[in-house]
Formats: C-alpha cells, sequence, structure tokens
C-alpha cells in the first residue's frame, strides 16, 4: 500500500495537538533532550514528508531512526496516534526511494531464508568457538565493521551450540489427555540465540496436555523488517506465516517471544495490510495468536504443587512489545509467582524500554547503552538473583547489561523457571 495510504498516515496524523505528552514519555527525548528526535516531532516530520515539504532523504530518516519503536509514545498520545507505526511507515518510504545493497542483502535475502540465517548464525559459532572473534577484536579488525557494529559487538554473546529446531521435533505429543492442538510460532531469535526458552516452553506445553507442532518452514515475524524499513518484505512473511498455520487446524498459535506476538497481532496485520497478505486469512490467523505466559496463565490454569525449595529473588522486565504494545503485563507477573519459593520484587522502572530494540543497539550503541544503564540500576536495586523477561532481544541486552555492570544475576524467560521447577519435582519424587 502506498505510504500516503496507510491508516496512519491518512487518518492519524491530523490528530495531533502538540500537547507533549509524548515527549514526556519518550525514553530517547529523556537522554537526548531535543525536540527533533522527539515523538512529536518525528509526527511532524512524516506530515512534511507526506505533504511534500521535505525530501525523503536519508538525512530524514536519520531523525526518524532516533528511536526504539517502544510505543510508549503511542499508549499515552491522547489522540490515539500510533506515532510508532507513523514512523515505520516513514522509513519504508524514504529506504524505497534510497534502496542499499547491503540492507537489501541483510533483510530482503538473508533474513527471509531461515537457512541461510542459521548457516550464518553457524558460522559465527565457529568464529567464536575458535577465537577467531576475540582475534579479530586484538587485532583491532573489528573497527572496520560499518555503523556502531564493532563497538557493540559484546552484545551477541557467546552462542549456544544447537539451534532449538535441531533438538525439537516437528510434532511433540501431549504427555497424558489432550487438551489442545498448539501451533508453536519458533521465531529466529529464540530458535538461534535461546533455544533453551523454546525446549522449556514445549516442555511445559506437552506436561499440561498440549500437542505441540512446530511447522518446519516458518519463517521471521518481520518485525525486524518494520523497524528496519522494510515494510514491503515484512508482508510478504506475514502472508507466507498466515498461510503455513492456516493449513493446520490449531486451538491456538503460541509463541514465547513479545516481538513475534505483537508482529504476529490483528493490529500489526491490519498496519501490513495490502499486498500479498489475504484480510481474511490474516484475521482468522491472528485470532489464533497468543503470547506463551498468557495462554498458560488464563487458558492452562497452571498450577504447581509446593516443594521443599531454595527461594530465589526474581525481578521482571516488560517487553515494550508485551505490555505496550499488546497491553500483556499481570500474565507473566502471574505466572512466576505460581512458582514455590519464588519471591517477585519489582524494580521501579519495570515498564520502561531497556534499549536493546532489535537492531538499535547495533546502530545507535552509545544512546542504547545510556537507556539499558538506567534499566541496569533499577534491577539491580532489587537485589534479585534473576531478570525475568519474555523477549530475545532485551534477553540478549540485559545480558550485556548485567556483564557491563559486574552483576552476578541471571536473564531468564518465565518458563524456563517453570520448566526448572518440573525437574526439581521429577528429582524429589
Ligand atoms: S501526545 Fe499525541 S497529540 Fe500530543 S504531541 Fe504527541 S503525538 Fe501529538
Ligand atoms: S517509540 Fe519510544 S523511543 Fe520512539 S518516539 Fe515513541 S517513546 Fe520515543
Amino acid at each position: 500500500m502506498d505510504f500516503k495510504q496507510l491508516p496512519p498516515v491518512k487518518e492519524q496524523i491530523m490528530k495531533c495537538v502538540r500537547c507533549g505528552k509524548c515527549r514526556s514519555v519518550c525514553p530517547i527525548f529523556a537522554e537526548v533532550g531535543n525536540e527533533t528526535v522527539a515523538p512529536r516531532g518525528h509526527v511532524f516530520m512524516v506530515g512534511m514528508l507526506r505533504d511534500g515539504k521535505v525530501e525523503p532523504s536519508l538525512e530524514v530518516v536519520e531523525r526518524l531512526t532516533n528511536c526504539l519503536m517502544c510505543e510508549t509514545c503511542s499508549i499515552n498520545c491522547p489522540s490515539g496516534i500510533d506515532i510508532h507505526e507513523l514512523n515505520a511507515a516513514a522509513r519504508s518510504y524514504i529506504y524505497d526511494k534510497n534502496p542499499s545493497l547491503s540492507r537489501g542483502f541483510v533483510f530482503d535475502t538473508l533474513w527471509t531464508k531461515p537457512g541461510m540465517l542459521k548457516k550464518s548464525t553457524r558460522m559465527m559459532y565457529t568464529a567464536q568457538k575458535l577465537g577467531l572473534q576475540s582475534l579479530a577484536r586484538n587485532l583491532g579488525m573489528m573497527r572496520i565493521l560499518p555503523g556502531d557494529l564493532a563497538k557493540a559487538e559484546g552484545i551477541l554473546d557467546a552462542l549456544p551450540r544447537r539451534t532449538a529446531r535441531s533438538v525439537l521435533a516437528e510434532v511433540n505429543p501431549a504427555k497424558g489427555a489432550k487438551q489442545y492442538t498448539i501451533g508453536y510460532f519458533l521465531g529466529c531469535a529464540t530458535d538461534l540465540i535461546n533455544p533453551s526458552v523454546a525446549i522449556a516452553a514445549v516442555d511445559v506445553l506437552t506436561r499440561n496436555g498440549c500437542e505441540v507442532i512446530i511447522p518446519s518452514t516458518t519463517k521471521c515475524c518481520g518485525l525486524p523488517h518494520i523497524a528496519n524499513g522494510k515494510m514491503e518484505t515484512a508482508r510478504e512473511l506475514a502472508a507466507h506465516n498466515v498461510k503455513l498455520f492456516n493449513k493446520y487446524n490449531f486451538d491456538y498459535i503460541i509463541t514465547d517471544c513479545a516481538s513475534c506476538s505483537s508482529a504476529l497481532s490483528l493490529k500489526n496485520m491490519e498496519f501490513l495490510a495490502g499486498g500479498p497478505l489475504n484480510p481474511e486469512e490474516a484475521q482468522a490467523f491472528a485470532a489464533k495468536v497468543m503470547d506463551l505466559t498468557q495462554f498458560l496463565v488464563e487458558k492452562l490454569e497452571l498450577s504447581l504443587p509446593p516443594l521443599s525449595v531454595e527461594p530465589i529473588k526474581v525481578t521482571y522486565h516488560d517487553p515494550c512489545h508485551l505490555a505496550n504494545a499488546q497491553g500483556i503485563k499481570q500474565a507473566p507477573r502471574d505466572l512466576l509467582k505460581l512458582i514455590p519459593g519464588l519471591e517477585l520484587v519489582e524494580m521501579d522502572l519495570a515498564n520502561r524500554c531497556c534499549g536493546g530494540s532489535g537492531t538499535f543497539a547495533l546502530t545507535h550503541y552509545d544512546l542504547s547503552m545510556k537507556v539499558l544503564d538506567k534499566k541496569m540500576a533499577s534491577a539491580m536495586a532489587t537485589g534479585a538473583q534473576y531478570i525475568a523477561t519474555c523477549c530475545p532481544s532485551c534477553t540478549m541486552q540485559l545480558r550485556y547489561g548485567i556483564k557491563r555492570h559486574n552483576w552476578d544475576a541471571k536473564v531468564i524467560h518465565p518458563v524456563e523457571l517453570i520448566s526448572l521447577y518440573y525437574q526439581k519435582m521429577a528429582k524429589s519424587a
């Protein structure tokens, strides 16, 4: 769909009353303090772009990408403007007018072909194992990487030996009486970087009467593409996944990744409307999508028997794509509170972006670190042993924060803690 015809651009942009509410909650404005990075500055810029008062140039996109796409501005805007969608649409419009070979390769080729993405991650794993990454760092070779990649290279911590897909079967039968057939949407980051989360998710679901099917030809959810100005590719990915999952008769489509569930939501499907994405098919698909923590608490009504265990202290970080994009804050907390011996200690900045935001830390390292350091101070003040969260991008960023601050804590998905509890139960039986 043409940029000017997209609903936020066509219908919402006029609603800005320049009240500044969005500016007062924006974590980037809090660090930079300049109107050009403020959300209402972005709204103004997109209006100028729509009216042809500025050229769709890379200077304009540089201003617009000073944004975490955290959606804090959108949920606080009294006029109900989806400011982040305006920003994403404008990025895509500008990048279409200024194509780049490297951007095209990463987002149109590498990130649309799961086999290729897996191979490149395996190559990075081998380089890490052989010490080639630290050799290159010591020789100063990392300095030749584009943008902030050299500085941010430490964020991509030690990669796991195996991907989730290489460990898990495509069909995982329910243990005991079957209640539901689940389509598990295995996101790229969970598969390649955090496989233990997928393994725990399948463990907990199958123990609780779910048959879990992991369609082998699932592609990326498309959120990195939206954030990086590749809306057309995001549409193609959505159309592929919708068709694939609709072929099965799933009761629910579950994902443990906040970014994936927000990309697969009806709201995002409506934003992507057009091209190969059939609206009825997309609606039927999105109606079944549910975040894993919500499913475990609200549909399965999970409960855990008491056991004599070491008490643990956990704090919870709200991923923006769960709390802001989907309003899911309670379910992950309720899930954690089900674990006997677990004390949930809230941090004061639980619902503030960690600064990771997918690829933001790789392109805006210094700004990302300022946002991260505030989050870490808040988390460390709780004295927790674990930070629980439901997003692989936040997990990576928070793990980096822990290293950066020499803090002795771990980052974990709530479902991993549940799975660990089941293992303790089995040992004590
Ligand atoms: S909060 Fe909404 S209405 Fe107010 S300045 Fe920001 S975009 Fe405009
Ligand atoms: S999405 Fe987040 S970082 Fe971007 S303008 Fe809105 S509040 Fe600021």
